[in-house]
């Protein structure tokens, strides 16, 4: 059912197979439905510095640092980038106003496939550019025992953001792993190019607004429609990942 995307994979990279260790899972619209609220909350907080963003810009450009996604519509919209100062100011005033959303529920099917992950031996890392300590806190009361907080790879840890690849190759060191040994699961383009940077086999949900050409074209190996397909698959998947050899 998979074996065509794994081959692909394998040839592009010169594999021989996937021997999975490590499932690498982006947060926001992966495991919690939050998307929405990152949409409203960013327009109203560049709106209160007098810019301007589009709720299809946000998913756009979904997986940027909260600095990268400030200073590309100040670029846009007065020519410059803000001083590391303003940037901070308006990240803190757009996650105040996050916090003030009603909770964000978990994704559905999202539990469900990590206790699948983890029963198959396979070591769940979490790796976000988000910085929201009120989703970050939230993980596992969200998803009971799933995460190792030495195995989160979060807005302090990392510098670049996606699109670079950094956090995803920040990601398979801390699980200790090769990128031949572990999966990305991301909603976002920008997330889905770190993930396919990193040399990762990397599998979209589309778990938003944006046509799925939007995820294929930034170079996702699958794509599934939610997480709870990729949840119901997930069985056929592991054993396809396992068994297929170049
Ligand atoms: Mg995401």
């Amino acid at each position: 059912m998979f074996e065509s995307a794994l081959q692909t994979y394998l040839k592009n990279h010169n594999y021989q197979r996937i021997d999975l260790h490590a499932a690498l899972f982006d947060m926001d619209g992966v495991l919690f439905d939050s998307m929405k609220n990152h949409a409203r909350v960013w327009q109203d907080a560049l709106l209160h510095y007098g810019m301007h963003i589009t709720a299809e810009e946000v998913y756009l450009n979904e997986g940027r640092t909260g600095k990268s996604t400030i200073n590309a519509v100040s670029m846009r919209e007065r020519g410059h980038e803000v001083s590391d100062e303003t940037a901070a100011e308006i990240y803190a005033f757009k996650s105040e106003l996050f916090n003030q959303c009603p909770e964000p529920p978990a994704i559905e099917g999202a539990y469900e496939l990590l206790k699948q992950v983890t029963k198959s031996g396979v070591t769940p890392v979490l790796v976000t550019g988000s910085g929201q300590a009120s989703l970050l806190g939230r993980l596992d009361e969200a998803f009971p025992g799933i995460f190792n907080p030495d195995c989160m790879v979060t807005a302090k840890d990392v510098r670049y953001g996606k699109p670079n690849p950094e956090p995803y190759l920040m990601g398979l060191e801390k699980a200790g792993v090769l990128a031949h040994q572990a999966i990305v699961v991301e909603n976002a383009p920008l997330g889905i190019q770190a993930g396919v940077a990193a040399g990762i086999f990397t599998i979209a949900v589309n778990t938003g607004p944006l046509p799925d050409s939007a995820l294929l074209d930034a170079g996702a190996n699958l794509l599934f429609p939610s997480m709870q397909s990729l949840s119901d698959a997930w069985t056929t998947l592991y054993d396809e990942i396992q068994s297929c050899t170049l």
